[in-house]
């Protein structure tokens, strides 16, 4: 397999397989894990969404509605999108207005706020709401990156897009931008001590994800959130020991797992990522990434044509 298309599929099926690992344990405490599982480290489903084994939570099934509002317009609503044209972002509104239609297994209450208000006044974002801090715009951006890679201006430029539909907060948007810069450095065949010294560079920048020393929260405060998934992702190589460390923290430990899974399965690659998880993930989710993946790169072919 061509060693781009493995990385973005090592990303978007790592994704899917740290939300359905964490869905688990999503809410509880790392004591309260630790008496129930030892160490929690199968997807076997349950957890408050009761769960059934190896389905995934709303972490994926949103960003697989952004990646088909993407898909669904192809080159043509990129071109128009870079030309100034709003189209785009509407389609991937009525895209999240379907996605919760649909009644996913879970909601965030800002994305649930963002969408209705789409839905009520048509508005492309909210303004400015200190609430909207949370992890729900961070945790779907990968198939805005996966569209976009190769072209700075057009990832920041839909990555915002996308997310301010339904999350308006600096804390939201340096870490949408952050983890995507860090995923496209990733792709493009970065290894594991790179991911610490872009850490350490970034966070420099954007001192509140410093997470040296770890305070050991994961919360889907979007800070905690980034704050968890750095801290495991430089200190574990290895796909499994980075997620299974970062799912035994609890508490939002469908996404924090789904943003590891995403990025340290971009570090080995679809090739290498454990058979028994992937095997155990829904067939129709990892048909569905197989296709998304190899069309969203298809478009950001296009786009730097
Ligand atoms: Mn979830
Ligand atoms: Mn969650």
């Amino acid at each position: 397999m061509d060693k781009l298309l493995d990385k973005a599929l090592g990303a978007y099926l790592g994704f899917a397989i740290g939300d359905a690992l964490g869905a688990t344990v999503e809410f509880m405490r790392p004591r309260e894990i630790e008496a129930q599982y030892g160490v929690h480290r199968e997807i076997i489903g349950g957890g408050w969404l009761k769960l059934a084994r190896g389905h995934v939570t709303d972490d994926t099934t949103m960003s697989l509605a952004l990646g088909a509002s993407l898909l669904q317009g192809g080159c043509h609503a990129l071109d128009r999108f870079v030309s100034g044209d709003d189209a785009l972002v509407r389609s991937i509104g009525d895209a999240y207005v379907l996605w919760f239609k649909s009644k996913p297994v879970d909601c965030g209450n800002t994305c649930r706020r963002g969408i209705m208000r789409y839905m009520h006044d048509g508005t492309l974002a909210g303004p400015y709401n200190p609430g909207d801090a949370g992890n729900g715009a961070l945790m779907r951006n990968l198939p805005a990156v996966l569209a976009t890679l190769g072209n700075d201006t057009v990832f920041e430029r839909l990555s915002i897009a996308q997310a301010r539909l339904t999350h308006h907060h600096p804390l939201s948007d340096a870490a949408t931008l952050g983890i995507g810069e860090l995923l496209r450095h990733l792709l493009t065949g970065a290894a594991h001590c790179e991911c610490q010294s872009w850490a350490t560079n970034w966070c420099k920048q954007n001192p509140a994800f410093r997470f040296v020393p770890y305070r050991s929260r994961a919360s889907a405060y979007v800070v905690d959130t980034v704050q968890t998934v750095l801290q495991f992702l430089t200190l574990h190589d290895d796909f499994e020991a980075a997620l299974v460390a970062t799912v035994n923290q609890g508490d939002d430990a469908d996404t924090t797992g789904a943003l590891v899974g995403m990025l340290a399965g971009t570090r080995c690659g679809a090739s290498r990522l454990p058979q028994r998880w992937l095997h155990r993930l829904q067939v129709d989710i990892v048909r569905t990434i197989t296709d998304q993946t190899s069309g969203l790169l298809a478009l950001a072919n296009g786009l730097n044509a």
